[in-house]
């Protein structure tokens, strides 16, 4: 591997580091959750010879991102445990010696199965979409009506939990008159073990007419509903994301907020997302700025021009995000979070 002194790179990291990128490992999933993608869609799945390869993947992050200050990475999708080298890509990231943080983002469907060649691969952190505990409030959101599926994501979170993964985490998108009965039930998951549970709000990506329809609740409304419940104190753990992480008094673990409808957090972002076909794209909801690294690669562009291009990307990276998505935006959202990598 190249150093960056014979790159002849400088470090001219911006102010605010941005330090962590999410890689979509693949944009198929096999849930079809009603907020991610609009029923009936019928969506353009990338064609396998488009995928980032293992090999390109990793020359990516060891050659243009960690160079420029990248060292924290989370593998998430589509459905992250669908690409079948997922242990193999964790073991190869986890081993960089540059890597400070891995973790993974998986709806736990397979997770079982997977959790333990995971944790012995080096991922120790999680993150386990639950939307709901009530297995049919759980298939309408997840667009199946198989009675099981619920039971076997619990079953994943649970062997998880064994397996030793820490934090375990338990993403909740809050959508008003489908899920937001339970928000008392999701948080209570945080008081007997170390569950950390996050409530997000609802976003308009992917499906703009649920949104449209539905919109989203305020985090401080959720924070009112669970203080009058049971109380809530500030956590003593910082979260290296967007969330406001609290906790009901005694709990073990703790509740975060993720309320970038409420509380735009564009000023303290620290991420770019990198989807599975290769284009690199600085704010999750503003178009603008997004190259497409695979095919640069595959076209011989060099390594030097192609952190070049990313470097003038996180140079840019302030001025592109939420509060200007109107200016980067070509139309509704083209593409889904589980197209870009949620
Ligand atoms: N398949 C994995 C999963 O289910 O967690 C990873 C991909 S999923 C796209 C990643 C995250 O995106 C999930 O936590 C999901 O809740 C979130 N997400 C997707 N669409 C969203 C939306 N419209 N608003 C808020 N969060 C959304």
């Amino acid at each position: 591997m190249l150093s960056t002194v014979d790159m002849g790179y400088q470090d001219i990291s911006p102010p605010n580091l941005v330090d962590y990128l999410r890689i979509s490992l693949i944009d198929r999933c096999n849930f079809r959750c009603q907020y991610c993608m609009p029923e009936d869609a019928e969506l353009d799945y990338i064609l396998q010879q488009d995928l980032l390869t293992q090999d390109e993947l990793l020359n990516l992050i060891q050659n243009v991102f960690i160079p420029l200050g990248f060292n924290r990475f989370r593998l998430t999708g589509g459905e992250p445990l669908l690409r079948p080298d997922v242990v193999a890509l964790v073991r190869a990231i986890a081993t960089l010696p540059e890597t400070q943080d891995l973790s993974m983002t998986t709806n736990g469907f397979l997770l079982a199965k997977k959790a333990q060649a995971l944790y012995d691969a080096g991922l120790r952190r999680i993150n386990i979409s639950l939307d709901s505990l009530n297995p049919e409030t759980f298939h309408e959101i997840t667009g199946h009506r198989s009675q099981t599926r619920w039971h076997q994501v619990w079953q994943g979170i649970q062997t998880a939990y064994q397996v030793g993964f820490d934090p375990l985490k338990l993403n909740v998108v809050v959508i008003p008159g489908v899920n937001d009965s339970e928000i008392l039930d999701l948080a209570a998951l945080s008081i007997d073990r170390q569950w950390h549970v996050r409530f997000i709000e609802f976003m308009p990506i992917g499906n703009g007419s649920l949104f449209t329809e539905r919109q989203w609740i305020p985090s401080e409304e959720l924070r009112q509903r669970i203080r009058d419940r049971w109380g809530l104190t500030t956590a003593q753990v910082r979260g290296n994301g967007p969330a406001d992480i609290l906790k009901i008094p005694g709990a073990q673990g703790t509740l975060g907020f993720i309320s970038q409808m409420s509380e735009c957090f564009c000023d303290r972002c620290n991420r770019m997302r990198l989807s599975a076909d290769g284009w690199l794209r600085p704010c999750l909801l503003n178009e603008t700025g997004q190259i497409d690294l695979k095919t640069a690669l595959r076209a011989g562009t060099s390594l030097t021009q192609l952190r070049q291009h990313v470097q003038e990307i996180l140079t840019l990276k302030p001025e592109i995000n939420f509060k200007q998505r109107h200016s980067g935006t070509s139309g509704p959202y083209n593409r889904t979070m589980s197209q870009i990598g949620g």
